[in-house]
């Protein structure tokens, strides 16, 4: 809803314009290999709607798609690629109020804007190198070049990075859950003729071949992996220091997988997309927590699936702060958040630091 009322919610105006969430709907593939229950469960408590389509219904609405089952989802030089048992999907659902936002860059400057209008400072191309501690509680940081900046609270909120944020204040050793930087690409390829955005553009994931596509700007698909067991995961030591470049063969694999399900998708031209990193937990959900030392907080982990979160992880990581410097034991007790919107609590140790890995998680992207 926030992404929705954006200008609203942001309550300042930006020179540059908003950012633009597009509500296509967001759709789930379903075959055999997934159990989707859980999924509607949570939608059926949370009033979320949504529209189970059978086959027939799917094939009606979209006709790009061959709706055979290619699972296990394979690497194209796999010899048993693109081969279907001859079985199809059993149907989808259908999320009408889920999307995209259409600029991420643009809508960080929104956010800037917005916190400028209420007394933030920000300070861009400034490295923190190390986290002053003094008394058993954090004091500040230090900048590459020495400079000294004085806070009683800081919050590690470094993406990739927030490992070695983590070493920085020590505390890395001490938190159950923890954190590494996986790089990853998503790809973008022409949409297929006769693909009209505004009529089949959703938000597509389909794990029967572990991908996920969605419309981009100039009538492109942006496509993603769900990370099957099949592609090796490239977890990467420096992010300082990682491979930018796609690769044609990681490419293939994504690329190739999504022509299985839309068989007109033009996968002939260059490799074309972006390499990044995602910041990834044991257990792929994030961490919004204290630490064990007292001033510094952590919001980390977002593996590569908290994005559209941010309004809701912001006002989560402000009641969480106001409540520990306030005497508060969230380790014992957690901190409960009632959700602005509807109204329901949210119990903030499900994204503790030191919980036992979360069993029912996707291990993937989808959190
Ligand atoms: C290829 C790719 C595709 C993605 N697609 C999606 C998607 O479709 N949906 C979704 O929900 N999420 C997606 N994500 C994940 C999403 O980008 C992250 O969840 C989100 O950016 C996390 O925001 P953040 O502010 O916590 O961290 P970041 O956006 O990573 O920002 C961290 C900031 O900290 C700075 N920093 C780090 N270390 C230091 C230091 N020592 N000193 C000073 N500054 C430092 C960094 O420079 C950076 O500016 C994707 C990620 C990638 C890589």
């Amino acid at each position: 809803m926030h992404w929705k009322n954006w200008p609203d919610y942001l309550g300042v105006p930006d020179e540059r314009g908003y950012a633009r969430f597009h509500e296509t709907g967001f759709l789930i593939l379903v075959g055999k290999n997934r159990d989707i229950s859980t999924i509607l469960e949570h939608h059926r408590a949370l009033g979320i709607p949504f529209e189970e389509w059978d086959l027939e219904t799917l094939q009606e609405r979209e006709p790009f798609l061959d709706l055979h089952s290619f699972y296990p989802p394979r690497r194209p030089d796999d010899e048993r690629f693109g081969e279907t048992s001859g079985e199809q999907l059993t149907g989808a659902v259908f999320i009408p109020s889920g999307g995209y936002v259409n600029d991420p860059q643009l809508s960080v400057h929104n956010v800037q804007r917005a916190a400028e209008a209420n007394g933030a400072t920000f300070r861009f191309k400034a490295e923190v190198v190390e986290i002053r501690q003094a008394d058993g509680r954090v004091a500040g940081i230090r900048l590459q070049g020495n400079e000294e900046i004085d806070s009683p609270i800081v919050v590690n909120a470094a993406g990739p990075h927030s490992f070695m944020v983590n070493r920085m204040a020590g505390i890395e050793e001490s938190m159950k859950i923890k954190t590494r930087a996986l790089r990853h690409e998503v790809h973008y390829v022409p949409a297929p003729d006769g693909y009209v955005i505004e009529k089949h553009g959703h938000v597509t994931s389909d794990d029967d071949i572990a991908g996920y596509n969605r419309p981009e700007t100039g009538n492109l698909l942006l496509v993603g992996s769900q990370d099957p067991e099949c592609d090796p995961l490239d977890w990467v030591d420096d992010p300082d220091n990682f491979n930018r470049e796609i690769s044609d063969e990681q490419w293939r694999a994504q690329v190739y997988r999504q022509a299985q399900r839309i068989p007109g998708l033009p996968v002939g031209g260059q490799a074309r997309g972006i390499v990044d990193l995602y910041d990834v937990s044991d257990d792929w959900i994030p961490i919004y927590d204290k630490s064990d030392l007292r001033g510094f907080y952590l919001a980390i982990g977002t593996s590569g699936n908290q994005y559209k979160n941010g309004p809701m992880a912001g006002l989560l990581m402000a009641e969480l702060i106001h409540a520990c410097e306030n005497g508060h034991d969230h380790d014992e007790n957690p901190v409960q958040v009632r959700c602005p919107i509807t109204g329901l609590v949210l119990d903030t140790g499900f994204y503790a630091r030191n919980r036992d890995i979360n069993e029912d998680s996707s291990f993937s992207v989808m959190g």
